[in-house]
């Protein structure tokens, strides 16, 4: 049994299975509304319901008041459709959004090997032979093996490279889905996924320098962005410089130093600041020491104007990165951002207080 389900402004009409999200029927069928938790928790879905009957599902409380859900709002991500419905969303308009339909992938771990002692490649080659078609950036939602849920992992390998995606996962002690990965996931086994999920890609028609702060494992997005980005130059695209500041805790957990020391050395347009910031004092380590926020402001002479920058990683991060980039003048409509937060951030905090909106 399925309803029909009709977005406006767009004013575009799409069917939505029995018990299936508003959310999850509207990025399936390529139409994109703002979300962020997936889990009823954020309100960044909020809708108004213009017509017809839906059941609210998980929103919570807090997300959700009871005054609102009086006015005729919902969340998309939770709510499922009782009859034909007409809907109001925020949508904007991206010139870069490709709003690739979400579709779901079957496929085998071809390979999986420590980056670093907490931080797992996981390689996974797909069955579908055009295999996902994704914009760099974005992420996908890698299924538990019990059924009970998905976790979000950020695509590492470039586009051009859509048959075997690569993953960076990083070890959460007493986390559900990385114990599994960590600990039980081998080659040849079968794992499920779906995407492309998200709105953080590059903006390429905005044709401004790009920064990019990654911490951890949050170095996933921002090489599928530089490696794609270094393909389009290559193909005679626009020459931009790139700036790479990423954070690790020591030298152990600096993965994919190498490739990135080579790609500076290859592409004088592009400059790769490591920064670690728990190395011991005595090591050999001639780079920055401290939190990627500081090498930013330290590599940048604390002027970041004129560029557009991407943050990946933790929330602490993405907070500190924020606060700095905007005392050095550049500010949300040049800010984007990847936060890695888990369902316990998610519950209590999902927007910067630092922007109005994500
Ligand atoms: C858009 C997006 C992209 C993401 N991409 C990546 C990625 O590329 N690589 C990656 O490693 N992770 C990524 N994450 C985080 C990932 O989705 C999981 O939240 C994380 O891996 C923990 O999953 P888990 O099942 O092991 O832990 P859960 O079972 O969900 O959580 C177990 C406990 O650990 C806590 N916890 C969960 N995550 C963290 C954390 N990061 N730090 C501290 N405590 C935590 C939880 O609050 C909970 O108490 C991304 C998240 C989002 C929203």
């Amino acid at each position: 049994m399925s309803y029909q389900l009709t977005i406006e402004p767009l004013g575009q009409t799409l069917d939505v299975e029995d018990g299936q999200t508003i959310l999850d029927a509207s990025l399936r069928a390529g139409f994109y509304l703002p979300h962020a938790c997936g889990h009823g928790l954020c309100a960044t879905c909020k809708i108004r319901v213009l017509d017809g009957e839906i059941d609210h599902g998980e929103a919570s409380n807090f997300a959700l008041m009871d005054y609102e859900r009086e006015e005729g709002q919902t969340l998309a991500c939770c709510a499922t459709l009782q009859s034909d419905v007409v809907i109001e969303a925020d949508i904007e308009e991206d010139p870069d959004a490709l709003n690739l339909p979400v579709r779901d992938f079957e496929g085998t771990v071809s390979r999986i090997e420590d980056l670093t002692p907490t931080i797992k490649g996981l390689w996974i080659t797909l069955d579908a032979p055009d295999g996902l078609r994704f914009q760099a950036g974005q992420y996908v939602q890698l299924n538990l093996p019990d059924g009970s849920g998905s976790r979000a992992f950020s695509l590492a390998n470039p586009p051009s490279d859509p048959r075997e995606v690569e993953l960076n996962i990083r070890y959460v002690p007493g986390g559900q889905a990385t114990t599994w990965v960590h600990q039980q996931l081998k080659a040849g086994d079968r794992v499920t996924l779906s995407g492309p999920y998200g709105r953080f890609f590059v903006r390429k028609s905005a044709s401004q320098p790009s920064l990019f702060l990654a911490g951890g494992s949050g170095l996933s997005s921002p090489k599928s962005m530089i490696l794609d980005l270094l393909a389009d130059q290559a193909a005679g695209g626009e020459t931009l410089p790139m700036t790479l500041v990423y954070g690790a805790r020591n030298l152990a957990e600096l993965y994919d130093h190498d490739l990135f020391v080579e790609l500076a050395a290859k592409h004088p347009h592009f400059t790769y600041v490591p920064a670690l910031s728990n190395e011991p004092e005595d090591s050999a380590w001639s780079g920055f020491r401290g939190f990627v926020h500081d090498a930013a402001k330290a590599h940048f002479d604390n002027d970041f104007r004129g560029r557009k920058a991407y943050l990946c990683g933790p929330p602490v991060m993405i907070e500190s990165c924020i606060a700095t980039l905007m005392q050095g003048r550049l500010f949300e409509r040049d800010i984007y951002t990847e936060k890695f937060i888990s369902a316990a951030d998610a519950s209590q905090q999902m927007r910067s207080p630092l922007f109005k909106r994500l």
